[in-house]
């Protein structure tokens, strides 16, 4: 395979260049949010300069430059998620809105009192709270599958949760807390065999696994181009052509309809039925070109840094006495959580913070993870391919000094 050379990498990344409180960052939150690649600000920025223009409205060269640029990214998505068709993916502001399309337009029409949908343990607020709204609207209910302590789904107890009762089940590919990638295919097959549809929240895991749709088996799948190196307020859901043919559109409005009349609307098929009103355009021109960045470095060449940075992060803080690790699944992401005895997760963060080193503190949108886990909150470093092991050393070498601080 091509060799990964993350200093090169690097270059491409301006704001991992800069200092904070006087020391050169170190950026380990990519979870919450990744760092965007120059040929992704750029692609922003010629789009404003070069073409900016409404999408699908105008004949004018303008509008048709923006709507290919706009499309293409679509066309990029079905590519780089290996979904059947272009048609399938709809472009949504991000997981949450992805996820809260299926709540509204495929859910809530179809759920019934006693019916329910099947979650897990390890959720973000995103893949609970929809499902909960549309519980209250139904009189469904939430029914949850269980985690071991090591931070990893416990297959066979979510297979026997698949009880006919059961209408939707809902799971994360890779958790935002433990970094624990779940066996979506195997999950899939089990829901798939019992005639329930799944879906997979896949917000952390585009930015690390190669995702393919085609033999993942899963029914809808939600993503977020932020965290995958594109512009905020970019993402999509797809789901198989089927079922978004049977979805009512959620938002109404322009550039979703056929024909407009006082007495009674038509709505366009999909993927445009569920996009009303003026799209990020921007947003999805420089996804498309992170995309095409993620294209060039190849998956193999990350994974296998990205595989070295977490085995380097999880020994340095195993090493570290007094640190209690959260999630030490057998297949992970470089997402790791973790608290220090005697020091509070936000005080550690702050005292980084001024090391010029991000993490996170806090629960990740995760509370009931954190009510498993017994703890109010926990630290998370969030590694992408763009990190380095001098900067886990870094790392390691400013918790053991500002720990000090506060025993
Ligand atoms: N699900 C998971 C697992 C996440 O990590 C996040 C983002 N933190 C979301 C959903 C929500 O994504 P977005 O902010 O793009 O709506």
């Amino acid at each position: 395979g091509r060799a990964f050379d993350v200093a090169r990498v690097r270059e491409d990344f301006p704001l991992l260049a800069r200092t904070v409180h006087g020391k050169p960052l170190v950026y380990f939150d990519s979870a919450n949010t990744a760092q965007k690649p120059r040929a992704v600000i750029e692609a922003v920025d010629r789009y404003y300069r070069e073409f900016n223009a409404n999408v699908a409205r105008a004949v004018h060269q303008l509008g048709e430059e923006a709507t290919a640029a706009y499309e293409s990214a679509r066309d990029k998505l079905a590519r780089f998620l290996g979904a059947p068709s272009r048609e399938e993916i709809v472009l949504t502001s991000g997981t949450t809105q992805a996820i809260n399309l299926v709540a509204y337009s495929w859910a809530l029409p179809r759920l019934r009192a006693g019916d329910e949908i099947l979650v897990t343990t390890m959720e973000h607020h995103a893949n609970i709270v929809p499902w909960q709204l549309v519980c209250e609207r139904t009189g469904a209910r939430l029914k949850v599958a269980p985690i071991s302590e090591r931070g990893e789904l416990i297959v066979d107890r979510f297979v026997d949760a698949l009880t006919p009762s059961v209408k939707l089940a809902a799971v994360a590919h890779v958790s935002n807390v433990l970094g624990t990638i779940n066996p979506v295919a195997e999950l899939a097959r089990a829901a798939r065999k019992r005639g329930i549809p799944l879906l997979v929240d896949g917000s952390q895991a585009a930015p690390h696994v190669a995702v393919d749709l085609r033999t993942l088996g899963c029914d809808f799948y939600a993503m977020t181009g932020h965290k995958l190196f594109g512009p905020t307020g970019t993402g999509a859901l797809w789901a198989r052509r089927e079922i978004l043919r049977e979805m009512p559109p959620f938002f109404g409005g322009g550039e979703m309809i056929r024909e407009v009349r006082f007495d009674g609307t038509t709505f366009a098929d999909p993927p445009h039925r569920f996009e009303a009103g003026t799209p990020n355009i921007a947003g999805f021109v420089g996804l498309g070109a992170a995309i095409d960045y993620l294209d060039g470095l190849g998956h193999a060449a990350i994974g296998a840094h990205e595989q070295a940075l977490l085995d380097h992060l999880t020994e340095a803080l195993r090493a570290m006495p007094g640190v209690r690790l959260f999630g030490e699944a057998a297949h992970k992401v470089p997402v790791v959580s973790f608290l220090v005895d005697g020091a509070h997760a936000h005080d550690l963060a702050t005292l980084l913070d001024h090391e010029g080193i991000a993490v996170r503190s806090g629960h990740h949108c995760a509370h009931p993870l954190m009510q498993f886990f017994g703890v109010p909150a926990t630290l998370r470093a969030s590694l992408a391919f763009y990190n380095t092991h001098e900067e886990i050393e870094r790392f390691a070498a400013a918790l053991a000094r500002v720990r000090t601080l506060l025993a």
